[in-house]
C-alpha cells in the first residue's frame, strides 16, 4: 500500500502473519484452550474449536530448514514438507511447540511419509482423505473419518464435544466467511483499495483465530476500506496488470512470487490457495441433522490437487474470473508437487481455451535461486498484455 496508509491490520504486526497468529495461539494456551496442530485446509475446524482448542498451522514455508531436513528426507521433495519437517527436526517451530496433538491427513504422498517420522512425538491423529470426491462413498467415508477424530479429541482432551457446539461452530464459521467475503469483494474493485499482503494478514489470522475474536477486527477492515475507497486510495496504478494467483500453498520465502509480481507492476487481486482465500470460499450447510456429515461435505467440495478428478477447481476459477476480473493468471507450484505440476497443464487449457487470458505457471522453492529468471518471466507476460 501506498506510504502513510494505515495499514487494515494496524496492530503491530503488519506483514508478519506467523507472528500475529502465534501470539494470538500463545494466548490462547494462557486461557486455557487446548492447541492443535494442523497441516492441510481438510483439517475440520469446527470440530476442534468445538473441542475448546484452537488450530495452530504447521505448514511451513522457510528455506532455513530444508538443509536439516534433507538429512533425513529426499531433496527431491516439496520444499513445504521439508521446511516442516527440518522445522521439528531442529525443534525450532514455536507452533509444533506449543501443539498438545497433531491432526494429518492422507492428501500427498511425501506429507502422509513424513507424518509417519513425526508421529512419535506428539499424540498424532491421522484421517484417511478420500480422493474421488464425487463419489457416494466419499461423503460416508469422510464423516466416518471426522467422527472418529472428534473421538481422538475427546480422548485427547477429556472432554466432551456436544453435537450443538459443533453446530454453533459451522455457524460461526459461516458468519466469518460472509465477512471475509467482503472484505475480498473489495479486491474485485477497479483500481483495488487492499494488498495482497494485507489480504495474507487476514487469511492466515482467521484460521487461529475463532469468529468471535475476528469479528470486530474484519468489521474494522471493512470501515477502513470504505473509508480508503471513499478517499480514492488504491494499490498499484489505475491500470495495473490484474493478477490472479492460482496454486500450491505460498508463504514465507516462496512469497518472493508475489513480491516479484508487485516490482513488476502488477496488482495482486485473488489468492486462491490454501493459504489465501480457499478456506473461506463456501458455506457449511445449517441446522442439518447431521453436523459431521455437513462438515464433511463442505471440506470434500475444497478443490485441491489431491481430488481427481478436481473439477471444482476449473469452477472456482471460473467465479474468481468473473469475479475479480484478472488479466492474467498465475499458477505457483511447488518443486516435486507432482499433483499440483500435473493439473497445471488442465489449468492451462482451461484459461488459455475457455477465458482467453494469458497464464503462466511459475515452478519454484523456497531458495532465492530463481528470482531472476521469474521476474524475467512475469515482465515479459506483462509486457504481452494490451494497453488498457
Ligand atoms: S493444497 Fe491440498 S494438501 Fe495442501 S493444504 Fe491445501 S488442501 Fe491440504
Ligand atoms: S504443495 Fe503439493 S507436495 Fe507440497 S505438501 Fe502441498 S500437496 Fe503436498
Amino acid at each position: 500500500m501506498k506510504a502513510g496508509v494505515e495499514p487494515l491490520l494496524n496492530d503491530g504486526f503488519a506483514g508478519e502473519a506467523t507472528k500475529r497468529s502465534l501470539g494470538y495461539l500463545q494466548k490462547q494456551r494462557e486461557k486455557g484452550k487446548n492447541i492443535v496442530g494442523i497441516y492441510c485446509g481438510y483439517a475440520p475446524l469446527e470440530l476442534i474449536r468445538a473441542a475448546n482448542a484452537a488450530p495452530a498451522v504447521l505448514c511451513a514455508f522457510a528455506n532455513k530448514t530444508i538443509e536439516a531436513a534433507e538429512t533425513v528426507l529426499p531433496a527431491n521433495l516439496c520444499p513445504l514438507i521439508k521446511s516442516s519437517y527440518g522445522f521439528i527436526k531442529t525443534d525450532t517451530c514455536p507452533f509444533f511447540a506449543i501443539s498438545e496433538a497433531v491432526i494429518a491427513e492422507t492428501t500427498c504422498d511425501g506429507k502422509k511419509k513424513m507424518f509417519e517420522l513425526i508421529s512419535g512425538i506428539k499424540p498424532m491423529h491421522v484421517m484417511d482423505l478420500p480422493q474421488l470426491p464425487d463419489q457416494k462413498e466419499a461423503l460416508e467415508n469422510w464423516t466416518a473419518m471426522i467422527k472418529k477424530l472428534k473421538g481422538f479429541l475427546e480422548t485427547t482432551f477429556n472432554r466432551k464435544i456436544e453435537d450443538a457446539d459443533v453446530e454453533k461452530e459451522i455457524q460461526a464459521t459461516n458468519e466469518k466467511n460472509r465477512l471475509m467475503n467482503k472484505i475480498f469483494d473489495f479486491a474485485a474493485l477497479t483500481p483495488t483499495p487492499v494488498t495482497w499482503l494485507e489480504f495474507y494478514d487476514l487469511t492466515y489470522l482467521g484460521q487461529a483465530a475463532t469468529t468471535q475474536d475476528m469479528l470486530p477486527i474484519l468489521k474494522e477492515t471493512i470501515a477502513k476500506l470504505e473509508k480508503r475507497v471513499a478517499e480514492g486510495i488504491y494499490h498499484g496504478e489505475k491500470d495495473s496488470p490484474r493478477v490472479l494467483v492460482t496454486g500450491c500453498p505460498v508463504g514465507g520465502d516462496a512469497t518472493k512470487v508475489f513480491k516479484i509480481i508487485e516490482e513488476a507492476g502488477g496488482v495482486i487481486v485473488v489468492l486462491d490457495s490454501c493459504t489465501g482465500m480457499k478456506p473461506y470460499s463456501g458455506m457449511i450447510a445449517e441446522n442439518t441433522p447431521d453436523p459431521y456429515r455437513a462438515l464433511s461435505r463442505r471440506y470434500l467440495d475444497l478443490p485441491c490437487s489431491c481430488m481427481t478428478p478436481n473439477s471444482r477447481r476449473l469452477d472456482e476459477l471460473d467465479k474468481m474470473i468473473e469475479r475479480f476480473k484478472p488479466d492474467v493468471v498465475v499458477d505457483v507450484v511447488l518443486h516435486a508437487c507432482h499433483s499440483y505440476n500435473i493439473e497445471s497443464h488442465k489449468i492451462k487449457e482451461h484459461i488459455t481455451g475457455m477465458h482467453k487470458m494469458p497464464f503462466l505457471k511459475i515452478e519454484t522453492d523456497y531458495s532465492q535461486s530463481d528470482v531472476g529468471q521469474i521476474r524475467t518471466r512475469v515482465e515479459a507476460l506483462f509486457e504481452m498484455l494490451p494497453q488498457k
